[in-house]
């Protein structure tokens, strides 16, 4: 512990006055804030950006300076072993109180290897394959110096037009809590001080997901009854599975931004559900108060963060440069401050950075952990599993695919075919391009007897056509076509809104030009959102939905398109048919007047409510048939059980994967229920021909909700339960809760 050991024991005896227990590690930490100055302690309430990418307005001059200054608690950006040790060294020998930095980044989908974006991963519904992605995650980032990931994030998305929905898992909120105490399980492991692991950082408090219009940063409006329900569990389940810090977002909800908003960050986050971990704020979200307009300049947003609850402060310098005056001033007690660099030390100390501050750095292991055959291996299987087949029709008496590998001329064409930069997809963490297989690649790895061809045909945005007929006599002399389409890595993640999801540019018609040539044609879309693609989707015989799947993109792609791997990958979020038609999401509610052929009921003139695929929607190479659904009681008490049962055979030729998903019903409440919510699912290996029983066990705790006076709790009467492939193909019955 070289110098900390000193210090510790010099002034063991010295008190708390935030009223956290007092460990051993405990009482090490309050030694050190015995010690420090107010400009110390405010230090360590301030992340700066090193010189690496930057997300957003850098307001802050020489973070160096600063940090030999002791003003500066955590940096994040800094990557590699070499960069993170010098700047460590700065922070351990130079300043006074020799606290180690600890080090962020944003580590989303990949930090070297890139594996499938979140809201593709989350379509494989394969909790323990999501858990190893995010421990290997963090092994790699760990082996690059890196302490701190701000991920996991789980917003609850269902407006396909706000370009973050690409970094969830989709639109339920029972689906997205298991997904999110999965990553914060695999990120942080069982011991944050193994050189392996991170400490997670679950964002974005809250309600980030729900902007007006899809807009990103834009203003949040909902009731606290869908708050509570929908948009706050994930964050809830991440607390719960010991997640160690919190970002707040940038939106304001109902009138109040999260950075200033207490109720949030202390009512609920700290009261009702007991975190004890850092929460940080988001990109100069602390200096964005006054364009809120709920601060008057900067000096009145520090104000308002810290009473709230924010104790670091990201990129904004807005804390080091106003709180020492706020608390000498009297207006923020110094004891506030404390409580927040007590929570900050202490995310340290767990990370073993007291013990020692280069524990992490090693490169050797740097050098054998990055893009190691352990990564690229998980990286692929998670790449298999993140597809969904949207459509397989039948070409010639069989379905078009998979393919036959004894084809001799391929057609790849589109903007996406040959495109490695924007197979990382968004937050790419430090992913290089030169490290993936693009789709064209994948193909010719996997057929090398055969002549496998390319043509760009249009590029991803604007009217240029003088591509397309190159494309079309590539198509017409080639045995079959796979047509590349979808959106660029820029058009969706931060920043990436878009008020149309169509396939922008040229994509449609050259598609459309492309299957009127009349070969065997396969359509694969590579995008971060769901694109409407209803007209695409008549046309082409078959679709594969293939996301940004990383690294290993191409290769997976080639497996699945040849059959090498039968595609399992089941939506997370609802595919809208046209843009104004979001949003559309399963669980909507059924109005007063539910959809039916009379005219003044609950509906659009031109499109069915139904969205083009429902949530839970994925094609297999076999096929799933569902019988026998049995609920073993009419009737059940409070606490008691229920067993739900359901045959379900493979009845292709094929072994493969099918998800079986429990919805359920509340039939008549006090306040109006979802048509339908998600209460569990099993991902089921069925060989070929192979029959199983799924069953699963609801008990009223399953059945609970916000009623009319917000308590939270199930009541008595009839209910629905429907059991299928998707959220709309299911077995319905049926079972009463009594008094
Ligand atoms: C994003 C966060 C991210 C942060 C740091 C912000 O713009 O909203 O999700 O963690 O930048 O890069």
């Amino acid at each position: 512990m070289y110098y900390f050991l000193f210090v510790f024991l010099f002034t063991v005896s010295c008190t708390t006055d935030h009223g956290i227990s007092t460990s051993g590690g405990d009482r090490f930490i309050d030694s050190l804030l015995s010690q420090m100055t107010l400009e110390e302690k405010v230090g360590q309430m301030t992340l700066y950006v090193s010189r690496w990418a930057v997300t957003g307005p850098t307001l802050n001059g020489d973070v160096e300076k600063e940090l030999r200054a002791g003003r500066v608690g955590a940096v994040y950006n800094a990557i590699s072993v070499e960069y993170v040790r010098r700047l460590q060294k700065i922070a351990v020998e130079e300043t006074r109180m020799h606290i180690p930095l600890i080090f962020g980044f944003d580590v989303i989908h990949g930090f070297k290897t890139i594996f499938p974006l979140p809201l593709a991963e989350a379509c494989s519904w394969d909790l323990s394959l999501i858990e190893k992605t995010t421990a290997l995650q963090a092994k790699e980032a760990a082996a690059a110096g890196l302490n701190w990931t701000f991920s996991p994030m789980v917003d609850i998305a269902r407006d396909p037009r706000w370009g973050r929905v690409v970094e969830g898992a989709g639109e339920d909120p029972y689906y997205g809590s298991l997904v999110a105490a999965a990553k914060v399980r695999g990120y942080q492991g069982a011991d944050l001080a193994s050189p392996a692991t991170l400490l997670a950082c679950v964002k974005h408090f809250a309600a980030y997901g729900a902007p007006e219009a899809g807009r990103e940063y834009n203003t949040v409006d909902m009731s606290e009854r869908t708050l509570r329900e929908v948009y706050l569990p994930p964050y809830h389940a991440a607390v719960a599975a010991g997640v160690g810090s919190v970002m707040t977002s940038f939106n304001d909800l109902n009138g109040i931004p999260s950075t200033a908003n207490r109720w949030l960050l202390h009512d609920i986050l700290r009261g009702e559900w007991g975190f004890r971990g850092v929460v940080i704020s988001d990109y100069t979200s602390i200096n964005e108060l006054v364009n809120h307009g709920i601060a008057a300049d900067e000096k009145e947003a520090a104000l308002l963060a810290i009473r709230a609850g924010v104790d670091m402060d990201l990129q904004g310098g807005d804390y080091i440069r106003n709180l020492p005056a706020l608390v000498r001033e009297g207006r923020v007690p110094e004891a506030l401050i404390d409580s927040a660099v007590f929570r900050i030390l202490k995310a340290k100390y767990a990370l073993g950075l007291f013990d020692d501050p280069y524990r992490y750095l090693d490169e050797e292991r740097e050098k054998k952990t990055i893009l190691s055959q352990e990564m690229l291996g998980h990286a692929l299987q998670a790449a298999h599993e993140s597809v969904v087949l949207l459509k397989n029709d039948t070409v010639g008496g069989r379905p078009l695919l998979p393919l036959s590998k004894k084809v001799h001329k391929v057609a790849v064409i589109g903007p996406l075919g040959d495109s490695r930069r924007d197979m990382l997809g968004s937050w790419s963490g430090a992913g290089n391009s030169g490290d993936v297989t693009t789709l064209l690649q994948g193909i010719r790895d996997k057929l090398p007897g055969a002549v496998v061809r390319y043509a760009g045909g249009c590029e991803l945005t604007g009217d240029d056509r003088s591509g397309f007929s190159e494309a079309l006599a590539l198509a017409r002399s080639s045995d079959v076509v796979i047509l590349a389409l979808g959106e660029g890595a820029w058009q969706n993640g931060e920043a990436a809104s878009r008020s149309d999801i169509n396939l922008s540019g040229m994509q449609e018609e050259l598609a459309e030009a492309v299957l009127n040539a009349g070969r065997p044609t396969v359509v694969v879309i590579m995008a971060g959102r769901p694109l409407t693609i209803a007209r695409l989707a008549e046309k082409a015989p078959a679709i594969v939905y293939g996301w940004q799947l990383g690294t290993t993109a191409g290769t997976a792609l080639a497996d699945i398109l040849f059959g090498d791997y039968n595609p399992s990958g089941r939506l997370v979020i609802s595919f809208p048919r046209n843009t104004g038609q979001i949003p559309v999401y399963y669980s909507m509610k059924t109005t007063g007047r539910p959809k039916s052929d009379q005219k003044f009921t609950s509906k659009y003139l031109d499109i069915p409510n139904t969205p083009l695929y429902p949530f839970g929607y994925g094609l297999s190479y076999t096929r799933f048939e569902y019988s026998g659904l049995s609920v073993a009681k009419d009737t059940i008490a409070f606490g008691e059980p229920l067993t739900i049962t359901v045959r379900v055979k493979n009845s292709g030729d094929r072994d493969g994967i099918e998800v079986v998903q429990l919805y359920v019903r509340d039939v008549v409440a006090s306040v109006t229920r979802p048509a339908k919510e998600l209460k569990g699912f099993r991902r089921l290996s069925l060989k070929a021909g192979e029959e199983k029983t799924v069953s699963f066990t609801l008990t009223s705790d399953d059945l609970r909700f916000y009623d009319r006076e917000m308590r939270f709790t199930a009541e008595p009467g009839a209910f629905r339960v429907f059991v299928g492939r998707n959220a709309e193909e299911t077995l319905e019955g049926g079972f009463y809760l009594k008094k």
